[in-house]
């Protein structure tokens, strides 16, 4: 049987989740945009509720939900602040190559210390000179006899500034492309890691954004995760995991400047009446709500999906992709039903502009969420 009715448990969840952005996310949303300021108090207080480390495994210390339930934490997260909660999935999308890929001992050691402490974690996958072409990386793994030993830059990193430890994916041979790639774990203390400056943003300016440079980086030989040659196996079944995550936040993005919408269509008047009454404002808002909806209901199906233990690269994609296109379009109408007023700081619909910009972009753009849709259409 279908159904689209939540149970207690997801509601209460929702509703901690909910609580939380209202009272503590988005009374300081704007004034952290402004300042560009890591949230780290908060990310604590977070972690604290139970709301970071969503998907880990409960008997390492995560919280142990379906990628469902996360799906609805996340964008009650996200409509409070869609910066903070890239820095909470970024989170699980570093460690997730851990799950999926590590022995027992590894996830134990790797996992339980970050996980229970509190500490950040960051996924280094994209290179300054491969981002949507991530199997033509450069970062290199060298043989050191009793270490592995990495050379090579990481660019854009979420969290990289307040990491305790990076899962970096190097390659042994740049000719074998994706066959060549390896997934290590590798501790931010560890001698010859510089971690670049926090990166000036456009939008999501509270999540920290950092190049990481690894120079002769000496990694023990049991921090290899999965075998030689599976990490670009691991990261694109991480990525696949992690994109009903991003599409909720892209979610949350988009009912925010649609409540936001709403609200002041009815307060603004022009020609002597609520510029709502105007047919040309109810249809922007009518085709915001359904795109919002929608883009809800692909989220939760590739999520659902993903917890039967079903492959679901098509409809993650295509959650992403519709989530994501739908979010920056939603905020931009948000910005022209306030007119000149939501062209300004003083509302809060540019920040929602700005902020949705990031999702066509990150964990694979717009267009490479096409390219995988249409891969797995004409297979
Ligand atoms: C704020 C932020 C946070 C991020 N966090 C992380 C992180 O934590 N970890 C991590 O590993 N990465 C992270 N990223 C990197 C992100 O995933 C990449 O930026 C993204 O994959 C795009 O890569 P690129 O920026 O190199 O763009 P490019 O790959 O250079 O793409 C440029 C343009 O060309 C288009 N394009 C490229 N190839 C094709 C094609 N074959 N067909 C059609 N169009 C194409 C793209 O869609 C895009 O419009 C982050 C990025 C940002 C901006």
């Amino acid at each position: 049987m279908v159904s689209f009715g939540l149970t207690e448990e997801q509601q209460s969840l929702k509703e901690i989740a909910a609580r939380f952005a209202v009272d503590k996310i988005r009374p300081v949303a704007a004034a952290l945009d402004e300042r560009s300021e890591f949230p780290s108090a908060l990310i604590k207080e977070g972690h604290s509720l139970g709301l970071i480390n969503l998907t880990l495994p409960a008997e390492l210390g995560g919280s142990g939900l379906g990628l469902f339930d996360a799906c609805l934490v996340i964008e009650e997260i996200a409509w409070g602040c869609s910066g903070f909660a890239t820095s909470m999935v970024a989170n699980d999308l570093a460690l997730t190559p851990i799950r999926i890929g590590a022995t027992e001992d590894q996830k134990k050691r790797f996992l339980e210390p970050v996980i229970t402490s509190g500490q950040l974690a960051s996924f280094c996958l994209t290179e300054p000179g491969a981002g949507s072409d991530a199997a033509g990386l450069q970062t290199t793994v060298e043989d050191g006899g009793d270490c592995w030993i990495l050379n090579g830059s990481k660019q854009w990193i979420t969290n990289a500034g307040h990491a305790s430890q990076y899962t970096v994916f190097a390659t042994h041979d740049r000719t074998k492309r994706a066959k060549g790639i390896s997934c290590f774990v590798v501790p931010r203390s560890t001698p010859g890691i510089e971690v670049g400056h926090h990166e000036n943003k456009m939008g999501q300016r509270c999540s920290d954004t950092c190049r990481v440079t690894f120079d002769n980086v000496r990694v023990p030989k049991d921090h290899l995760i999965g075998a030689q040659g599976e990490g670009f196996k691991i990261a694109m079944q991480t990525l696949d995991a992690s994109r009903p995550l991003t599409a909720a936040i892209a979610v949350g993005i988009g009912r925010a400047a649609l409540e936001h919408a709403v609200a002041y269509s009815k307060e603004r008047k022009q020609f002597g009446n609520a510029i709502s009454s105007f047919q040309g404002i109810q249809f922007m808002l009518a085709d915001m709500a359904t795109g919002v909806e929608a883009s809800r209901m692909l989220t939760w199906r590739s999520a659902w999906l993903l917890d039967q233990g079903k492959t679901a690269s098509i409809e993650s994609s295509m959650a992403k992709r519709l989530s994501a296109d739908t979010a920056m379009s939603v905020a931009t109408d948000a910005v022209q039903i306030y007119g000149g007023y939501g062209y300004t700081k003083e509302y809060p619909v540019e920040k929602l502009m700005r902020d949705a910009k990031l999702l066509q972009i990150y964990e694979g753009t717009s267009q490479v969420q096409r390219i995988v849709i249409a891969r797995e259409l004409l297979k």
